[in-house]
Order: C-alpha cells, then structure tokens, then sequence
C-alpha cells in the first residue's frame, strides 16, 4: 500500500507518518474545501499592520482547535483514573505522537509537523485545560529535548534521535540533582573522558518522564577543574549499562507525569554522544530553559483556564436565595477580577512566545510570563473552589486536581523567586545608562 502523504508548510513528505488532523490540506478537506482565513491576514488586509496578540495565522488555528477536540475527546475521559493511579495512559502517550503533537517544530525530514514555537505554546495551552500532566510531557519533549536536538545535533544525532523523538520516543531533560536545584550549575554529575568515549558517575532528580524516556539528555561536568565552563550536555540512550532509573516521586500534583531520580554507575557514552560542544552544556541549559519558562507559562494559562471553565457554569447554574450564585455581586466581582488576570497572563505568555518567534530578545519577558501565570494559577484554582461550594471540595469535579497541580508552577524551570531575581537584574541593567 502506498505510504500516507503529509502536506506541511509548503512540502510534501512521502513518509511512514500517519497524516495529522491540522495538516492544511486535510482541515480544508474536513471543512469542505473552505479555508481558515489567518486572523493576523485579514488583519493585515484590513489595514491594520500591528495585529492583537490573540489574532493567529491560520495554521495556528488550525492546530489549537485541533488539539482542543482532542483533549476533549481522548484525554478527558482519562485523567481522573490517571491522577489516582499516578500513572500516564501508555495509548495516550501512542495518541501524542500519532497526532504529532510531540514532534511540533521538528522538520517533516525528520518525520516532525514542521511548525512553530507559538503553535507548541497554544498546543501546550490547550492539553493543560484538561490535564496539566499530559501538558507536561508534550513541553518537555518540544521545548527542551527537540529544541537542543534541532538546534544543536549532528546530522547523525539528527537522523538518529529527531525521527524517534517525532514518532514514538520520549525524551527527558537531565539537570537538577539532590544539592544543586536552584543553583543548577553546582551540579555534582561527573563525566571522565578515556579513549573515545566518556565515563559518567553521579545521580539526578526530578527528572520529568523518566519512566517513559527512551533518551535522556544529561548535564554533567567534564572538567571541574573549570567549574560550571565544565558542564557538558550528552545524550544517553535508556538502556545504557549502568544507568538505572529509580521509584517515581509520589506527588501532590501533576501524579500522571513521573518524576524520577536516576543514577549513573560508570555508564560509557561515546564522544560522539556529547551534544554541541564539550563545556557549553551550561549555556544550552540556560538558553532552553529561557524558552522553557514560556511553555510553563503556557502550561499554567491553560491549567487556570480550564479550571475556570468548569467553575462559572457551576455558578450560573446554582441557586441560593432564589437566585443564581453568579448573580450575587460579591461573585461577580470575584469572577470578573480572576477574568482579567487571566487575560493578563495570557498576553504576557503570548508576547514572550511571539518576541521569541521573532528573534527579540524575550528572557525577561519569559520570566515575567512563567511568575505571573502561575500566580494567576494558584488564584485562579483557589477562587473556582471557593465558588463552587463544598462540590469543589470533592473529586466529582476536577478544580480540586487543578488546585493540586498548579502548585508545580512557581517550582519546576526556576522558581519564583529565580524568575523575579532574573527580572530584577535585566530591571536594573536598564537604568545603567
Ligand atoms: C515535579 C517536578 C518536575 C521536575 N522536572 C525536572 C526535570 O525534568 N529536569 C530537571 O533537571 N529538573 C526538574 N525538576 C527540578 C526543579 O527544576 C527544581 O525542583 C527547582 O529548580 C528548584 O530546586 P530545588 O527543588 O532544589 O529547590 P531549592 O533550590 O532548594 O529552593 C528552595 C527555596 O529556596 C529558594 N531559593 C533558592 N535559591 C534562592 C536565591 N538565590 N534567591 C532567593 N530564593 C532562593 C527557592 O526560590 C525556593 O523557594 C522538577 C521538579 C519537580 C518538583
């Protein structure tokens, strides 16, 4: 049989890949042959050259109302039973590659969707409405592992990793360790070179999705004597010998997505398994997680919209006095004011990710968007309970598992206090002059 044909951006793949809902030719073809017309297009035909942060080209449209029918229709059935049994759908997962959400921005030579930064951000927007966990993992896989992959590989790192990484393997990102969290670069991992290839002892936590990682990428310092200039990012396959993969941590929140210690027991990697340059890995770390903190943010935007989704029908619906809860001035006011800083993070996330796009500079932005959206998050879940009453309490609804989940935002990809301490110093750096 012939193999599917995908249509992306302007090139046609012959591939093994399955064909993906948003790819343009097969959205016209579900919608009659009409077109998406771009919001930012019209805009621009309109005479107006500066569009609103929330006009979208039409691809961009394409794949968030995707990837909202999705999460509605396969993952929401799934979370409930995946938080309790803090384990993630391993079809789920099946499902994520399949779709292609999981290889965004990879190239279709690689088998990837070919499309952008901004389109992953709505992407991981999108999943965190639903379930914040599943988010997570698609993050991860696009903002770190085939962001490091795409921009720094070899072709034969490419060929090798970025085909398996859009299709169906996991990839996790390897820096935190027991005593070097928020100061990362203190990191104990040691990496030894012999011959042709190098020697890596030490041991990691947190990691995120370990349990299903085929490939890790690993921060470890190959000449200490230098410092933090030693650290050096290598890509280690799951089944290296002397890599050992620990309990997954049992969690307040986020129970889907595993987090797992690791430890390396003289595990061997060949030098041509180090990625970029031998000394560079803290730069990359920095630089990805820059990028990083905009998907958080993302992550967080959709984990608070999607609460808030539930809760105000709840209170149009529920009556007390005679009247609906909605109509009692001090919920209104309420709702009105988690409304608007809703609004705010969401202009906050999507300038980061379109400064990003546009090659600006955006670290500050980035950090301002990650801090403020997972403020807006622990707002957002608290005030949803709240209005709900004693329901909100209970598991019959999810806001209580979005209040458990949202906690994650002001820790994971630099905590609050390493975003504001960032911002602070681009603050005064702008008032040297
Ligand atoms: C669920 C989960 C998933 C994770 N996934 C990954 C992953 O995939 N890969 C990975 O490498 N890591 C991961 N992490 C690790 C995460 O990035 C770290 O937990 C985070 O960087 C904070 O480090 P820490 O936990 O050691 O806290 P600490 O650094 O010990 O911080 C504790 C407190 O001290 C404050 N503090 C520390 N230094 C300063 C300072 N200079 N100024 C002011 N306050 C300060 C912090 O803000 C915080 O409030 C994950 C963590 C969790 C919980």
């Amino acid at each position: 049989m012939a193999a599917p044909l995908v249509r992306l951006c302007g090139k046609l793949q012959v591939g093994r890949y399955l064909p993906r809902p948003w790819t343009a030719s097969s959205w016209r073809l579900q919608h009659g042959g009409a077109s998406a017309t771009a919001e930012s297009e019209r805009a621009a035909a309109a005479g107006i050259p500066h569009p609103p942060l929330q006009f979208f080209s039409e691809e961009e449209i394409m794949m968030k109302e995707a990837v909202k029918k999705f999460a509605q229709e396969r993952i929401a059935p799934l979370v409930s039973k995946m938080d309790e049994n803090s384990a993630m759908d391993e079809t789920m997962i099946k499902e994520l590659f399949e779709q292609g959400l999981m290889g965004i921005e990879i190239d279709p030579q690689y088998g990837g969707t070919g499309s952008s930064f901004f389109s992953s951000i709505l992407v991981i927007e999108e999943l965190a409405k639903v379930d914040p966990s599943v988010a997570v993992l698609c993050d991860i896989q696009n903002t770190l592992i085939n962001t490091l992959l795409v921009k720094l590989g070899t072709e034969a790192q490419k060929q090798r990793y970025l085909t398996r990484l859009s299709t169906d393997m996991v990839g996790s990102f390897c820096l935190s360790e027991a005593e070097a969290g928020s100061d990362a670069f203190s990191l104990k991992t040691r990496a030894e070179k012999q011959k042709d290839y190098y020697v890596i002892n030490g041991s990691k936590m947190w990691i995120s999705n370990a349990e299903h990682a085929g490939v890790f990428l690993v921060m470890a310092n190959a000449e200490p004597s230098a410092g933090y200039r030693g650290i050096t990012c290598f890509i280690v396959d799951r089944d290296t010998e002397g890599l050992h993969i620990g309990k997954k941590e049992n969690k307040l929140g986020l129970r889907a997505s595993s987090t797992c210690p690791l430890t390396f027991d003289d595990v061997k990697v060949p030098e041509n398994c180090v990625l970029g340059k031998v000394g560079q890995g803290y730069k990359y770390a920095i630089g990805m997680l820059n990028e990083g903190r905009i998907g958080i943010a993302a992550q967080m935007l959709g984990l608070a919209q999607g609460c808030f989704d539930h809760a105000v029908p709840y209170t149009r619906q529920r009556v007390q006095f005679g009247k609906r809860i909605f109509d009692f001035q001090g919920m209104q006011h309420q709702i009105a004011h988690v409304a608007t800083q809703l609004e705010a993070a969401r202009l906050l996330t999507y300038n980061a990710a379109r400064l990003k796009e546009a090659g600006r500079n955006f670290i500050k932005e980035a950090c301002m968007a990650k801090y403020f959206a997972a403020e807006v998050a622990t707002l957002t879940t608290s005030k949803c309970i709240e209005w709900m009453g004693g329901v909100g309490f209970t598991k019959d609804y999810p806001i209580e598992k979005f209040y458990r989940d949202c906690k994650i935002g002001t820790i994971y990809e630099g905590t609050t206090n390493i975003q504001l301490t960032t911002m602070a110093k681009f603050i005064d750096q702008e008032y040297n002059d």
